[in-house]
């Protein structure tokens, strides 16, 4: 324990950058709270363009060992880390519920495993990441994925470390050298994680850790001459902002944003599993991208859906994350809070009528609402909420649900209800979304592409799509 430890439930927590296998701190610091009751869980070392320049001559120089790395050895590595977090699930889970208010529940039992397997998933890719060699007039081609360099991983705060692990560990998988900049409300398990990866042998500079205001230590970062590749989760201006700043290099980008997604559900569905995925879009306490936000539902049956969604809705408990019994927690900050509460009473002074919820609740908590009488072009149908607040239209046919879900700057991903296979099929080709889910939600294989259309992002990550964006794909043509 050093002044620079916290103590958040029980586990230190340290909060100074880690740069280069060592702690380093700046002179500087900013508040981190937590969402739960507003108390103070600790001063964090506020970074700035010098911690940025250390990190990355830090993994600058750390890059050509671990590129040189054996893929096996890499492959343990990652393996290692994967036993540190499984070793700490418990803790990692206590203080992320503390930092950003998300249930201990989902943390414990969802979240910190899966931070845990994108390691595993990811070591075992890179163990048969191979593509057949091909020949041209006698000539072998074969392709390689060459680890690209540096690499700059920007994450938000609504699921801090699972986000940033899906970044981290197929950038080392690849060979590349981490600077991770988590977001500045959710700073204290990526410190964790600096322990663990330490822990595990993941030699000096290899993994590094800012923290820090986007504002402050963003663009020294995004512009570095010696950063490869940086991807980014968050949201669409501070995209545009980074960007920008990467452009300076034509550094190689990875966008992840914001969604407005739509449920779709159809006469023909099973009206009470399109009830339980309409429900599931306040996990979370909505502050999830993929979030299905917006309700198309067929005229005929959209009085029932109503009826039986606001029965459903009405059981949910709001509460304590720490709870057992809580299903929705406190959103991450007074600022977002209020900014919610601007959608929703611009909303509602516009002509919307709640059929549940419209108002803030108690502290730092939003009553989860359901918005109608909303017309396709005004803000709360087109602007990404980022909270427990939903809307819901009618459409006549299948033209209209697919023009409506279709009529957004976004393309994240979207859920259907249907009983009928071939309309499945119908509508989901022409629905713009980087995701589809017929008749379920939130089903993520790590193979799969993930990403966005339009604003909702540039790329995909995933599987053999991760690799591409980290490496360096290389094909070597050979004479006979
Ligand atoms: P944000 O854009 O405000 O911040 C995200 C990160 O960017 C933070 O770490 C922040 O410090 C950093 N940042 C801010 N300014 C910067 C700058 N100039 N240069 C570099 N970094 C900078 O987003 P947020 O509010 O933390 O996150 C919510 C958004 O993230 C929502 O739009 C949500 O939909 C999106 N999101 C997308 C996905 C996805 O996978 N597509 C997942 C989760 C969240």
């Amino acid at each position: 324990m050093t002044e620079h430890t916290i103590t958040v439930a029980g586990v230190a927590v340290d909060t100074r950058h880690w740069i280069g296998g060592e702690r380093v701190a700046s002179p500087a610091t900013f508040t981190d709270v937590s969402p739960i009751d507003g108390s103070v869980l600790g001063e964090i070392s506020r970074g700035t363009a010098t911690e940025a320049e250390a990190a990355v001559a830090a993994a600058k120089a750390a890059f050509p060992g671990w590129a040189a790395t054996p893929r096996a050895e890499r492959a343990r590595l990652l393996h290692a880390v994967a036993d540190g977090v499984e070793k700490r699930i418990e803790e990692l889970a206590i203080v992320e519920t503390h930092d950003n208010g998300a249930l201990l529940r989902s943390h414990r039992r969802g979240v910190m495993p899966r931070v845990a397997h994108n390691f595993r998933f990811f070591a075992d890719w890179l163990l048969k990441l191979e593509h057949e060699d091909f020949e041209t007039r006698g000539h072998t081609n074969h392709v390689s994925w060459d680890p690209a360099g540096p690499s700059v991983l920007i994450t938000p705060w609504n699921a801090p470390l699972m986000l940033a692990t899906w970044k981290i560990a197929p950038a080392l998988a690849a060979g590349n050298t981490v600077v991770l900049k988590p977001a500045e409300w959710t700073p204290l398990t990526a410190s964790l994680l600096a322990d663990i990866a330490a822990e595990a042998g993941l030699p000096a500079g290899v993994f590094n850790v800012v923290q820090g205001y986007g504002s402050e230590i963003g663009d020294a970062l995004t512009s570095h001459p010696d950063v490869r590749r940086i991807s980014f989760t968050g949201s669409v201006p501070t995209a545009k902002r980074i960007s920008q700043s990467a452009a300076a290099q034509l550094t190689p980008l990875s966008l992840e944003l914001g969604g407005k997604s739509p449920l779709l559900v159809f006469a023909d569905a099973d009206l009470d599993l399109a009830v339980d995925l309409a429900v599931e879009q306040y996990d979370n306490a909505g502050q999830v991208c993929l979030a299905a936000t917006r309700f198309l539902v067929e005229e005929t049956v959209a009085e029932e859906f109503t009826r039986r969604f606001t029965e459903k809705a009405g059981r949910l408990v709001q509460g304590d994350p720490r709870d057992e019994a809580t299903d929705i927690g406190p959103n991450i900050h007074p600022r977002q809070l209020e900014k919610i509460d601007g959608f929703v009473q611009r909303a509602l002074a516009a002509g919307a009528r709640a059929v549940i919820g419209g108002h803030r609740g108690e502290g730092q908590y939003y009553a989860p609402t359901l918005l109608t009488d909303v017309a396709q072009d005004s803000e709360i149908v087109q602007e990404e909420v980022f909270g427990p607040v939903l809307t819901l239209q009618t459409f006549a046919d299948e033209d209209e649900a697919v023009r409506l879900a279709n009529d957004t700057r976004f393309g994240l991903a979207a859920t259907l209800a249907t009983g009928d296979p071939a309309r499945a099929e119908r509508v989901t080709a022409r629905l713009v979304a980087g995701t589809v889910w017929v008749n379920c939600f939130f089903v993520r294989d790590l193979q799969a592409p993930f990403g966005g259309s339009r604003h909702s992002g540039v790329g995909r990550e995933g599987g053999t799509w991760s690799f591409d964006f980290y490496c360096d794909v290389k094909n070597t043509v050979t004479a006979p």
